[in-house]
C-alpha cells in the first residue's frame, strides 16, 4: 500500500529493525566487497551480527566461483566463519535448478567458467564445453557439421571469459535439434561489471542476450532479480520474508528481489547504485519504478556496528 518512501537507517531505528530480524541476505561485490578488497568496517560487522544470533546467507550473481571458494573468499577477507551451504552464487542455484527440471541421464551444454562445470558436477549434471577440436572445419559453416551430444537437454548461459562465436553455433544446434524439449538457461542478466575509476567490463548478460537472440528465445534466469535465488534459500532454511532483510547495492537486482519477496530492503551506497537513482524512483508513480526503491538506505554496512552498539 502506497508509495514506497526509501529512509536513512540511521542507529536507533536500525536496533528496531535488527530485533524483528532472523536472516539477512547478503550480496556480495559492492556490499561486502570491491574486487578483492574488503569494504571497510563489513566484517566486523557481520562478526557482530553473527554474535547476535542473526542467520547470514549471501547472494550473488557472480556465476564464476564455487559457493566453497565463496566460503574461502569471506574467510580470507575477515568475515565471520560462514557454512558452504549459507552462501547462494548463481553457478550453485543454475545447477540446482537444472537438477530439478532435467530428466534423469541428461546432460548440458554449458558457456561458463569451471566453477560453473564443478556446481554442475557436485548435483551429478553431466556436462560439455565445445573443444576446439570438435570444429569439424575451419569455416562457420562447416560447424554445424560438428557432432551433437545426444544426451544434451539443456544450454547454460554463465560468466564465460572464453564466449566465441564457435560457442554461439554450437548452442544454437542444441537449440534448434531440442525445440522446447531443450531448456535454455542464464545465471543472471547483469549487463556491466564495474571497475575501480568509472572503467567496466560487459557482464554476463550480453551473452545471454547473444544466445536468446540467435536462438530466438527467452532464457530461464536464475540469479537476482528472479525470485528462484531467493527460493532456493528459503528451500535450505526456515525463512520468514517479513523477518529477513536484502541488502544490496544494485536497485535492479537486489532491491527488486528483496521486494518482489516480501523481505525489508537495504541499499548500501558503496557499489553500482546511487541515492539519486532511489529519489528519481520514488518520486515516479510508475509501479515497476516503485518496486526498484529500498526501505532503508546506509552509506555502508559497517554504519551496522554502530547501531549494535560497537
Ligand atoms: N557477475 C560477475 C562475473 C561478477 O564478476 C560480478 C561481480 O564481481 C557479478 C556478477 C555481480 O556480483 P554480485 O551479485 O555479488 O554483486
Ligand atoms: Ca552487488
Amino acid at each position: 500500500g502506497g508509495p514506497r518512501r526509501c529512509r536513512r537507517l540511521e542507529a536507533e531505528a536500525a536496533r528496531a529493525v535488527l530485533a524483528a530480524t532472523d536472516t539477512l541476505l547478503f550480496d556480495c561485490d559492492g556490499v561486502l566487497w570491491r574486487g578483492e578488497a574488503a569494504v571497510s568496517g563489513a566484517a566486523a560487522a557481520l562478526g557482530r551480527l553473527a554474535a547476535a544470533g542473526k542467520r547470514l546467507c549471501y547472494v550473488t550473481n557472480n556465476s564464476s566461483r564455487t559457493r566453497a571458494a565463496y566460503t574461502e573468499k569471506l574467510r580470507r577477507l575477515g568475515f565471520p566463519p560462514a557454512e558452504t551451504r549459507n552462501v547462494f552464487g548463481s553457478a550453485y542455484c543454475a545447477a540446482r535448478y537444472l537438477r530439478q527440471a532435467l530428466p534423469p541421464g541428461a546432460a548440458a551444454y554449458v558457456l561458463g567458467s569451471p566453477a560453473l562445470a564443478a556446481e554442475l558436477e557436485a548435483v551429478g549434471i553431466p556436462h560439455l564445453g565445445p573443444g576446439p577440436a570438435a570444429l569439424p572445419g575451419p569455416a562457420p559453416a562447416d560447424w554445424a557439421q560438428a557432432p551433437l551430444d545426444p544426451a544434451v537437454r539443456a544450454v547454460l548461459v554463465g560468466f564465460d571469459e572464453h564466449f566465441s562465436y564457435a560457442k554461439l553455433c554450437q548452442a544454437l544446434r542444441y537449440l534448434l535439434r531440442g525445440g522446447t524439449d531443450c531448456l535454455l538457461v542464464g545465471t543472471n542478466r547483469d549487463n556491466r561489471l564495474p571497475l575501480e575509476g568509472g572503467a567496466a567490463i560487459p557482464g554476463t548478460g550480453c551473452l545471454v542476450k547473444a544466445v536468446e537472440t540467435a536462438a530466438q528465445r527467452e532464457a530461464f534466469i536464475v540469479g537476482k532479480p528472479n525470485r528462484y535465488m531467493f527460493d532456493c534459500v528459503a528451500s535450505e532454511f526456515n525463512i520468514d520474508p517479513a523477518r529477513t532483510i536484502m541488502v544490496g547495492d544494485r536497485l535492479d537486482t537486489d532491491i527488486l528481489m528483496g521486494n518482489s519477496c516480501g523481505l525489508t530492503t537495504l541499499l548500501t551506497l558503496t557499489g553500482v547504485s546511487t541515492l539519486d537513482e532511489v529519489r528519481g524512483h520514488q518520486d515516479s508513480d510508475c509501479p515497476t519504478r516503485q518496486s526498484l526503491v529500498p526501505d532503508y538506505y546506509v552509506d555502508s554496512i559497517s554504519d551496522l556496528l554502530s547501531a549494535l552498539g560497537e
